[in-house]
């Protein structure tokens, strides 16, 4: 590995193969981490990648692995389905780091939930990890923009294809608003050529 390579630390990797297991099960993920396509680059069972970074390549390998195995279109669920998943895992981890958890916390309206919210998420990724991500407020809506991102590391696409972050916001949402359902939609991806993967949140809840 060269040292200009980009990571994800151990944590933040192994949040990612716990959502993993939960939506494709444990042979799931064995299988899909020894197609070919992954090279042997993440250690399993997850017990053996406590201490594994996890670069973009992998991460990004991952990402077209679930399009391998399940087709574009149901790769695309599986994705969105393990990044809601993956929140859970990640507010256990990072939570209380983020002052998420408090109960201040919870007693702010959603609003303001939402602004101190998205920045302490963004903050995550751009302190722990070799990810960046800018948020842009606009009345409407929130942008997240990830101008440096893993999912579709060096990949090239004509539709967006960072749907495990679009899971990821959508859950994490639906905690913030104590379960309300918001339209979460990537609306630009670096794969298509893009400046960034923005991701666009509607502040009105559908639900
Ligand atoms: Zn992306």
């Amino acid at each position: 590995m060269s040292d200009e390579s980009l990571f994800y630390p151990p944590k933040m990797g192994k949040i990612m193969l716990l959502g993993m297991e939960e939506i494709m099960g444990g042979n799931g993920v064995g299988a899909l981490l020894e197609l070919p396509l992954l090279g042997n680059s993440v250690p399993h069972p997850l017990s053996a990648s406590s201490n594994h970074a996890f670069s973009f390549e992998t991460i990004s390998s991952l990402q077209s692995a679930l399009e391998l195995i399940y087709g574009p279109h149901g790769g695309r669920g599986m994705a969105l389905r393990i990044g809601r998943a993956c929140f859970k895992y990640g507010l256990k981890e990072y939570g209380s780091l983020l002052g998420l958890t408090e109960m201040t916390f919870r007693l702010l309206s959603l609003p303001v939930k939402f602004h101190i919210g998205a920045k302490a998420f963004a903050d995550l990724f751009n302190k722990h990890t070799d990810q960046r991500v800018r948020v842009e407020e606009r009345e409407d809506e929130i942008l997240w923009h990830i101008e440096r991102c893993p999912l579709c590391w060096e990949r090239k696409a004509e539709e967006p294809v960072c749907h495990l972050a679009v899971g990821l916001l959508q859950e994490s949402l639906s905690w913030l608003s104590g379960g309300k359902i918001f339209d979460v939609k990537e609306t630009a991806c670096i794969a298509r050529g893009d400046a960034a993967c923005t991701i666009a949140i509607d502040r009105t809840p559908l639900s």
